[in-house]
């Protein structure tokens, strides 16, 4: 039952050949039995998910339900679920109920999904290997001694592991793209404003933008075509209308303009990686796409550029936990400066701080225009690079991250190695570009995932091309040993 995709299961609930207490039972069955090895949910929510599952079958029964209703899913714990803690992987959230669903878990429940629990990840969505979260870290299905990517690590792996068909996540500068490449599944990143934020944590709101990790680019429509268009309670959220992204998926591929970036493929990307990702365009040229190089000339400048903007706007952004509202208080403070001051070391771990203490520095008085002004005026050069290829490509292609999966441990204490991670992912986000990460092989048994970029509100493009490579291989299609 756990093998099926959402078109699949859609069909099984609509025809009444399974159920979707029965559909709910095996997810949680798996996930409970799972969990303690992979960590990669703080809360499940099973009574709930049966509730809901209960009023999804009288749906079905009674006709009245969407292509969604019934199916379960898990969401990132940076989404605030009414009456579930929302602890966005830290200890200044551990003991926060939210008390109102974000519109994207709003949307799912009216579509009549079933909510399994919340997954883990790095705290406040700031890391890139899910080793930065209060709960602990997650581990990578393939192999359990490595990190599952990050942020958005627990629904990745998760959505690997078969304990939830599908799940979402967040995308700030990778975490849902890089977590998708490493544990072999296809994640998406829409468009900045494309999908709304209301109710999603933020770390650096000119960054954010949620989506799907799912298995497969047609279940990533789906969910997509359920959770994208405008929200009047997200003031960044694109005024235009959401789409259904499962009309194209079909469409063919010949005459599509692939851009391969030449900075993507040099010595900083393994051989291997490089290897499969050329094998992988070559799939595409032979179902008639045409490819081209072209260059992204500021590619070098997207890490220090991402690592300047993201923490200014988290400072600011995390200034509101402050032991007073609500989180994390500490004990018996001396006074008002002891409350903020010992609530707040005590409530974030090093990571977080390490951000704020950056993001303050920047944006203080004398530094701001060396650092941050500068920045700003680079992310512009960044975003016109992607603007002048897309007037001669329809997609970029390249790879989503420099390695498959490293060790538990293996960066947690070089910061530095850890951000260059994100070289392939940030600069998309710096533009407000949507991109999505499809498994296209595997170096030593990790799976590597390939990176395809488009034009704003491409979305319906990318997941057509997605779809196309995946009709042609069987790379999404592989499962980790040991969750049969
Ligand atoms: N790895 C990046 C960071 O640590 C991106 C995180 C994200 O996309 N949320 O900031």
């Amino acid at each position: 039952m756990h093998n099926h995709t959402l078109t699949e299961l859609s069909a099984l609930l609509r025809s009444r050949q399974i159920s979707s207490v029965e559909l709910t039972e095996h997810f949680l069955r798996r996930s409970e039995k799972y969990n303690a090895n992979l960590n990669c949910y703080i809360t499940l929510t099973a009574d709930m998910a049966l509730a809901q599952a209960r009023s999804a079958d009288a749906a079905l029964r009674q006709g009245g339900a969407g292509p969604l209703t019934g199916i379960p899913i898990a969401h990132k714990d940076i989404f605030c679920t009414d009456g579930i803690r929302t602890s966005c992987g830290s200890r200044m959230l551990d003991n926060f109920i939210a008390p109102y669903d974000a519109t994207v878990v709003a949307r799912l429940q009216q579509a009549g999904m079933v909510l399994l629990g919340k997954t883990n990840m790095d705290e406040y969505a700031m890391g890139s290997s899910n080793e930065n979260s209060y709960y602990g870290p997650v581990r990578n299905p393939w192999d359990q001694q490595r990190v599952p990517g990050g942020s958005s690590g627990g629904s990745a792996a998760a959505v690997a592991a078969r304990l939830t068909p599908i799940a979402t996540g967040t995308d700030t500068g990778g975490s849902i793209r890089q977590p998708a490449a490493m544990c072999g599944i296809t994640g998406l990143k829409p468009t900045y404003g494309r999908v709304s934020r209301y109710g999603m944590i933020a770390f650096a709101s000119s960054l954010d933008q949620g989506g799907p990790l799912a298995r497969t680019a047609a279940d990533a429509a789906m969910l997509l075509t359920a959770v994208a268009g405008f929200d009047p309670r997200d003031s960044t959220s694109a005024d235009q209308a959401g789409e259904d992204y499962s009309a194209a998926l079909t469409r063919d591929i010949s005459g599509l303009r692939i851009g391969i970036p030449k900075q993507y493929f040099d010595a900083n990307l393994a051989a291997e990686i490089k290897e499969i990702i050329t094998t992988a365009v070559r799939q595409l040229e032979r179902a008639g796409a045409r490819v081209s190089e072209i260059s992204l000339p500021n590619t070098h400048l997207s890490v220090p550029v991402y690592y300047v903007i993201a923490p200014a706007e988290c400072s600011s952004n995390l200034a509101r936990y402050d032991g007073v509202r609500f989180g994390y208080r500490c004990d018996q403070p001396q006074d008002l400066a002891d409350l903020y001051c010992r609530s707040r070391s005590e409530g974030f771990g090093r990571e977080v701080k390490r951000r704020i203490m950056t993001g303050t520095y920047v944006l203080s008085a004398g530094y701001y225009d060396a650092y941050y002004l500068k920045a700003q005026r680079l992310r512009r050069l960044i975003r016109d690079d992607f603007h002048t290829a897309f007037s001669n490509v329809d997609v970029i292609i390249g790879p989503t991250s420099p390695t498959t999966a490293f060790r538990l441990g293996e960066k947690v204490d070089d910061p530095i190695s850890m951000y260059l991670n994100d070289i392939y992912t940030v600069s998309i986000n710096l533009a407000g570009l949507p991109a999505i990460s499809i498994p296209v092989g595997f170096v030593n048994g990790l799976p590597v995932g390939m990176q395809i970029t488009g034009n704003y509100f491409s979305e319906s493009r990318l997941l057509n091309v997605a779809h196309q490579y995946q009709q042609m291989t069987d790379w999404h299609k592989r499962m980790p040993a040991g969750f049969n």
